[in-house]
């Protein structure tokens, strides 16, 4: 089969591929399959965005994961690319410029061992062969041995592995063949390699599925905050099941995209501003309650730490407010340095989510939203 009609089919089944939320978004899934509809812009850690060509080796499985369209019994035409193939393409679109980097996965063709080979060969090959320096990222797979870890992260700027579900049991509901203790166990050796210095760039990453079993945001996330604080995760992904015709879980509802939205609020709360699992507010059926972001559904259960000064509270402080991030606590700072900020139009003109924050704050020791002056400004 030629190279240009694997990739058709490929494209196909990429669109379904779950290591990326925004792959099996019901948008992306009616998307018609192109190469270009590989490509997706990155923000990578440092800032800096690249495009990414997200692609799979194959799409040829020899597993039977339920919520999955590469399930080996699910009919479809099967395809895998070579290692020299999927080079020669890579580097095809890296000369037109129109890919800035490789995000590798695969279905498991043949065999666990023969994946993972194919996979490294690949990078191998773009690295030693044509120096290749930009960004990668590799998917592991949870049956790879000490020596294929080690390749992968000589070579890759960024390594996954997907979890996929918070616990052995949910892990069972949807991909009876995976076993979680496994794949917990290869970020357990990630986790010794770190220590040893052997890291990639870019660190690790997994994947949850959402909504496939019966699992709740309250297991994910403390799963997650673990992976964090013991495991050297960098990020998680969220991926809102979707149903695939023709699999087990066809008949299964869709997980709300929202619930898929809150889920990487509350992880941003953990990563970026400081919170403690214990702090984050889940219903009674521990699940993050869907028609407020975490952060104003924490605020409005602590009163106690509100209104905040705008003008005096210190960075740590600034970014607990519903509405004020990073990025906006660091513009407060600024601008009241200059001259003691006065009114909501002043925080407006800077770019602050005024609706948002003004519940729960002072401005020189007046609450704004009680102020009827202020408020008839706009
Ligand atoms: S291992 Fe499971 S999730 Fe991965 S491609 Fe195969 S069937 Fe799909």
């Amino acid at each position: 089969m030629h190279i240009s009609d694997k990739i058709e089919i490929l494209a196909e089944s990429a669109k379904f591929d779950l290591c990326g939320s925004f792959l099996c978004s019901q948008e992306a899934i009616k998307r018609k399959p192109s190469i270009s509809g590989w490509i997706y812009p990155t923000v990578l850690p440092d800032g800096k965005t690249v495009r990414l060509l997200k692609i799979l080796l194959s799409n040829d499985c020899i597993h039977n994961c339920y919520y999955c369209a590469n399930r080996a019994n699910r009919p479809f035409q099967r395809v895998t690319l070579t290692a020299d193939e999927l080079v020669r393409l890579f580097l095809e679109l890296h000369r037109k410029n129109l890919v800035d980097g490789l995000f590798l996965s695969s279905a498991i063709t043949k065999s666990p061992k023969y994946t993972m080979e194919q996979m490294l060969k690949s990078v191998e090959i773009l690295r030693e062969v044509h120096n290749f320096k930009g960004y990668i990222h590799l998917k592991i797979l949870p049956e790879s041995s000490l020596d294929y870890i080690e390749t992968a992260i000589k070579y890759a700027d960024r390594i996954s592995i997907n979890l996929e579900a918070p616990s052995e049991k949910y892990l069972k509901e949807i991909a009876p063949e995976k076993n979680f203790n496994f794949l917990l166990q290869k970020l357990e050796t990630l986790k010794e390699l770190y220590k040893k210095g052997l890291r990639t760039k870019a660190g690790i990453t997994t994947q949850f599925v959402v909504g496939a079993s019966q699992e709740r945001d309250k297991e994910i996330l403390n799963l997650t905050f673990n992976l964090y604080k013991n495991y050297h995760l960098s990020r998680a992904y969220f991926s809102a099941f979707q149903p695939i015709p023709l699999t087990p879980l066809s008949d299964l509802p869709p997980t709300s995209t929202w619930r898929e939205v809150r889920l990487y609020e509350a992880d941003f709360l953990i990563r970026k501003y400081g919170f403690d699992i214990e702090e984050l507010v889940f219903n009674e059926n521990g699940n993050l309650p869907p028609d407020e972001d975490p952060k104003t559904v924490w605020a409005k259960n602590h009163p106690e730490f509100f209104p905040i000064e705008i003008n005096s509270a210190p960075y740590d402080k600034l970014i607990r407010i519903p509405g004020i991030g990073p990025a906006f606590a660091s513009r407060i700072i600024k601008a009241r340095r200059e001259n003691k900020i006065k009114d909501l139009k002043e925080l407006k003109k800077i770019g602050i989510p005024i609706e948002k924050c003004k519940n729960f704050i002072l401005i020189n020791g007046k609450s704004p939203s009680s102020s009827k002056n202020q408020l008839t400004l706009f």
